[in-house]
């Protein structure tokens, strides 16, 4: 187990990325301190590189409903062995038990080029294995980030949507669906869910937005930032429905412990070291 509580972010503030300077800021909640204190220090930056503008051809509006009309599995069968990222050598999506999914992540403080290849990586490993959204923590990051793509389809990039240190302030109605989850490749069950949820994070130019949606999108939010909660789908399931699905948990344990013994994947111990000097990274 290797929860760890969410250090205060470190009193310096974001940094700005040299090659592509963005203004920080915030839109429309005046909450901002109490809910994301690390975040509404990025307005200080306002002091020092100008004043708040939202990059016009980034139109961020503050709420906007998906558009779906399919049916849902927050990932499609299929795992394939990820490309190696540049910036986070080897990277790749992690089944379970690996301790990244049971690891609380912890909030990001800076948004520099480095995250934005790792974000662009994730695309990339999330569409080669027909998953839909993918959790930071899910490649072994411990930082609240994660991405959707409902259409699963790479070349609609317009649909590709990024959440950096999200929060769900609202929900509304309960519905129950399948779902699925790329670090529990082929294992679906129904799962019980807010049906309408209004979210709030910040994109990769750091321009924080709040965005309402249900359905398909509500269930791939609640489930994705359940993740960097260290909360798997299976945890949501009733006792019944666990004994349903314990021999595929044991499956997929049974395997992974085999990985480490024959040294294919470091043990726990070095994967939680690996964590913590990555929570450094963004503190
Ligand atoms: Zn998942």
């Amino acid at each position: 187990m290797t929860d760890a509580v969410p250090r205060e972010p470190a009193n310096r503030g974001w940094q700005l990325d040299p090659l592509s300077p963005t203004v920080y800021t915030r839109q429309g909640d005046s909450d901002a301190e109490q809910k994301l204190p690390c975040l509404l220090r990025a307005l200080d930056l306002r002091h020092t590189v100008g004043p708040p503008h939202r990059p016009s051809s980034l139109p961020v509006p503050l709420t906007r409903r998906f558009p779906f009309s399919f049916s849902f599995v927050l990932s499609l069968p299929g795992f394939r062995p990820a490309s190696v990222g540049r910036q986070v050598p080897g990277m790749q999506i992690v089944h379970f038990p690996h301790p990244a999914l049971r690891f609380k992540s912890t909030p990001i403080i800076r948004i520099d080029n480095e995250l934005r290849q790792i974000v662009r990586e994730m695309f990339d490993l999330m569409y080669a294995a027909d998953g839909i959204g993918l959790a930071a923590n899910q490649v072994g990051l411990p930082w609240r980030l994660f991405i959707l793509n409902l259409t699963a389809d790479p070349n609609e990039r317009d649909d590709e949507h990024v959440f950096i240190n999200p929060e769900i302030i609202e929900r509304k109605g309960t519905i129950e669906a399948e779902e699925g989850c790329l670090s529990l490749p082929k294992l679906y069950h129904p799962v019980r869910r807010s049906q309408e949820v209004v979210i709030e994070a910040y994109d990769l130019t750091g321009t924080g937005f709040e965005m309402t949606v249900d359905d398909l999108a509500s269930r791939a939010v609640q489930h994705e930032l359940d993740h960097l909660d260290g909360v798997l789908f299976i945890d949501r399931l009733s006792e019944f429905a666990r004994r349903e699905v314990a021999s595929q948990v044991n499956d997929f344990e049974t395997a992974f412990r085999q990985q480490q013994q024959t040294g294919v994947i470091p043990a726990d111990t070095e994967l939680e070291q690996q964590l913590l000097e990555l929570v450094q990274r963004q503190s």
